[in-house]
């Protein structure tokens, strides 16, 4: 089931403990309801539905943790591809305040989880810098910050001057930036392991290199999922497919509300002397402001350097060469170092920016589009799916409120992700 990603040795695979042998589902079974796809969304709704005594079984495809939960950044966030203050003037005021506090909800729901399952995932709550790359994009942070002080009350908010900007990230060129006390950075494997572990112990089902190859609606209700070598029969099942959603056929419908888009990290050797001290030293997570954000962090000694680009289906060199292009124009100090991890995974973007849950029927529910910040979301809407699942109330602001739309025109898609990232590398160029 595994494309040529799986080729590909992340810092990730080779510093998190071994993964345990794969558990194949064969022969035919039942449950209550199954989780298909085993990331961060599969396994937060499968905590949940046992916890209420639903009996659950979690099929993934692949090896656990091959999604984007087992290759992601580890950025630890609250936030959504749009602001808050967009929300308020859209949506308004009192939506904009659910949604900030979904964000927050998200974040401390990730030392919660880490505790109930004794997972050392070198989890820092060390907060985020937004990096200004231009006088506009630091006088618009400016506004945001003082919108979210005033208006929401957030008081983990400041802003920084170009000066303390040096000294933070030890990277020259940056007007300045704003400092979120919240949030953090993890180990993204060592948590999405962790919590299959977990799980695991804890008695629930989770089978890997299961991939669900069809999901067939019975007439007197209930589903059949068909494996390779096996078939399942439960009442409901849970779509936790996310951007990996078009691996097979029991994708159906859903794979055409989300774009895939291919998001990719480098990393380097350990940094040392001066240079190893004085780099990101607070041990945040830093974002560019620009359209084509680049974002950058520590693991142990090594800097990570990520972003999105006009990479196409598959992981390819220039996207690579790009990237570290960036990455050495940024921070001309590391010039020499050698980069020893190249890696990519898909970010699943929608329509409106904004992740949702819903039904498709009264048999299947979906959760997905993290638009590329899922680590604190998807492992906390698990619960919430859950409880659609059950029937039970949801409040979960726009994400569940809204409905996720068909994107338009989906054959021509791959072309158009590449068109516009094509063009906001452009803008990003001529620093428009
Ligand atoms: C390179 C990269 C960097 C990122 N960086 C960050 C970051 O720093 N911070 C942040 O917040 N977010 C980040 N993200 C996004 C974040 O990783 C995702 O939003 C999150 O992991 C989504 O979790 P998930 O469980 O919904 O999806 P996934 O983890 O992708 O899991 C979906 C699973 O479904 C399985 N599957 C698909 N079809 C089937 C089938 N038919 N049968 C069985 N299984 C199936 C797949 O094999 C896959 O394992 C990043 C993503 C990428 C790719």
């Amino acid at each position: 089931m595994a494309s040529s990603q799986a080729d590909i040795v992340s810092l990730w695979q080779e510093t998190a403990p071994p993964s345990t042998k794969p558990l194949r589902f064969t022969g035919s079974g039942q449950a209550d309801v199954a989780v298909i796809g085993g990331g961060y969304t599969g396994l937060s709704t499968a905590h949940a539905l046992a916890r209420e005594g639903v009996d659950v079984v979690v099929l993934e495809a692949n090896r656990l943790g091959w999604g984007a939960s087992g290759r992601n950044g580890g950025v630890v966030s609250g936030k959504f591809r749009i602001g808050f203050a967009q929300m308020a003037r859209r949506w308004g005021l009192d939506v904009a305040k659910r949604m900030h506090e979904i964000g927050l909800k998200a974040i401390d729901n990730i030392p919660d989880l880490l505790a109930e399952f004794e997972i050392d995932a070198e989890y820092q709550p060390s907060g985020s810098l937004r990096c200004a790359h231009r006088p506009e994009a630091l006088a618009a942070l400016q506004e945001e910050c003082d919108w979210l002080g005033h208006t929401l009350g957030d008081s983990s908010v400041s802003m920084l001057d170009a000066c303390q900007m040096t000294s933070e990230t030890g990277a020259t060129g940056f007007f300045g930036g704003m400092l979120n006390q919240r949030g953090g950075v993890i180990h993204p494997l060592k948590f999405q392991r962790g919590l299959a572990a977990g799980l695991r112990a804890g008695g629930l089902a989770i089978y890997d290199e299961s991939p669900v190859t069809g999901i067939e609606h019975l007439p007197r209700g209930g589903l059949n999922l068909h494996l390779p070598q096996g078939q399942i029969r439960v009442q409901q099942a849970v779509l936790a497919t996310n951007a990996y959603s078009s691996l097979t056929a029991a994708g159906g419908t859903i794979r055409r509300r989300v774009v895939p888009f291919r998001s990719a990290i480098i990393a380097t050797a350990p940094l040392t002397g001066t240079v190893g001290s004085t780099l990101l030293a607070e041990g945040r997570s830093y974002t560019e402001t620009r359209r084509m954000m680049r974002w950058f962090r520590k693991s142990g000694d090594r800097l990570l350097f990520g972003g999105r680009g006009a990479f196409g289906k598959k992981n390819n060199a220039s996207g690579f060469v790009a990237l570290e292009k960036a990455m050495r124009r940024q921070f001309p100090q590391l010039e020499g170092l050698e980069i020893t991890h190249r890696w990519s995974g898909l970010v699943a973007m929608t329509m409106d920016s904004l992740p949702h849950i819903g039904r498709l029927d009264d048999r299947l529910t979906y959760a997905m589009g993290y638009n590329g910040t899922g680590v604190a979301m998807a492992s906390y809407v698990g619960r919430h799916t859950a409880a659609m699942v059950l029937n039970q109330p949801v409040d979960l602001g726009l994400i569940n409120g809204l409905a996720l739309r068909n994107v338009p025109f989906y054959p021509a898609r791959e072309i158009g992700v590449r068109l516009v990232a094509g063009w906001y590398q452009t803008l990003d160029a001529f620093g428009k």
